[in-house]
Protein backbone atom coordinates (compact mmCIF):
# COMPACT_ATOMS: atom_id res chain seq x y z
CA UNK A 1 0.00 0.00 0.00
CA UNK A 2 1.06 3.25 -1.24
CA UNK A 3 1.39 6.23 1.66
CA UNK A 4 0.20 9.62 0.36
CA UNK A 5 0.12 13.45 1.64
CA UNK A 6 -2.84 13.84 3.45
CA UNK A 7 -3.08 17.93 1.96
CA UNK A 8 -2.34 17.18 -1.52
CA UNK A 9 -2.28 13.08 -2.17
CA UNK A 10 1.28 13.57 -3.34
CA UNK A 11 3.03 9.87 -2.55
CA UNK A 12 6.86 9.13 -2.07
CA UNK A 13 7.42 9.19 -5.77
CA UNK A 14 6.51 12.67 -6.14
CA UNK A 15 7.91 14.26 -2.81
CA UNK A 16 9.26 13.34 0.36
CA UNK A 17 6.46 11.93 2.81
CA UNK A 18 7.03 12.51 6.70
CA UNK A 19 4.86 10.21 8.98
CA UNK A 20 2.70 11.55 11.92
CA UNK A 21 0.24 11.03 13.81
CA UNK A 22 -3.27 12.64 14.61
CA UNK A 23 -5.49 11.69 17.36
CA UNK A 24 -4.10 8.50 17.50
CA UNK A 25 -4.02 7.87 13.32
CA UNK A 26 -1.01 7.37 11.25
CA UNK A 27 -0.82 10.28 8.61
CA UNK A 28 1.53 11.46 6.07
CA UNK A 29 2.13 14.66 5.12
CA UNK A 30 4.52 15.56 2.62
CA UNK A 31 7.40 18.60 2.84
CA UNK A 32 5.64 20.74 0.43
CA UNK A 33 2.19 20.43 2.67
CA UNK A 34 4.37 20.41 5.95
CA UNK A 35 4.23 24.59 6.17
CA UNK A 36 0.71 24.50 5.71
CA UNK A 37 -0.02 22.17 9.01
CA UNK A 38 2.19 23.74 11.37
CA UNK A 39 0.53 27.37 10.74
CA UNK A 40 -2.42 25.35 11.02
CA UNK A 41 -4.16 25.89 7.34
CA UNK A 42 -7.75 24.04 6.81
ZN1 LIG B 1 1.45 17.43 0.21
Amino acid sequence: MEHKCLNCSATSNDAVLLSCEHKGQELFVCVKCLPILIHGAH
